[in-house]
């Protein structure tokens, strides 16, 4: 029989890819593993910066919500190594867009870098990274539309995805009393 807290979270195991190994380490140990099935990541049940424990599925008052996958430490606030792996990935985008001028796209990357570090720069970062990638990638589609080197209609649409995980958990990561 699984045993529960009335109330609390259970430990959960991902891999330095974000997967899920499992929400529930306690009541599934033979779920865990040193590497994922999925992407052969290692594995982790920490945050490798403040060691505190990553949070699994919650209980509350014997109901259970199964876990969503964490952005940043809720201890310390660091982006965990999968938020580091979509930030970097975005960062490397935005090096590569036509959509902005030298200025601006230094600006996007420093943004993005603020994304990474977490804490009390994140919202500023988070809506400077939303509107400058509007504004590449709407002078990247079109481009892409023209049919000239550039930003891609596919590449458009993963610089979309990668905003669309790393800025709006950024904001949710942080309490902005707002
Ligand atoms: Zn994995
Ligand atoms: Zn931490």
């Amino acid at each position: 029989m699984p045993v529960y807290p009335t109330t609390g979270y259970m430990n959960a195991e991902l891999c330095l890819n974000g997967h899920v190994i499992t929400g529930d380490i306690e009541n599934e140990p033979e779920k865990t593993s040193k590497f994922c099935g999925d992407c052969g990541g290692e594995t982790l049940r920490a945050c490798p910066k403040c060691s505190a424990l990553l949070r699994g599925d919650h209980v509350y008052l014997g109901t259970i919500t199964w876990m969503t996958v964490p952005s940043y430490c809720y201890s310390c606030g660091t982006a965990f190594p999968w938020t580091v792996a979509k930030i970097a990935a975005a960062k490397e985008h935005a090096a590569e867009i036509d959509g902005l001028d030298e200025a601006k796209r230094k600006e996007l990357q420093e943004a993005i870098g603020d994304l990474a570090a977490g804490g009390a720069r994140t919202d500023l970062a988070t809506s400077r990274v939303k509107r400058l990638m509007k504004k590449a990638g709407v002078a990247g589609r079109q481009r892409a539309l023209q049919g000239s080197r550039g930003c891609s209609v596919r590449r458009c649409q993963e610089a979309d995805y990668g905003l669309k995980v790393a800025a709006p958990s950024a904001g949710s990561g942080v309490s902005s009393g707002t």
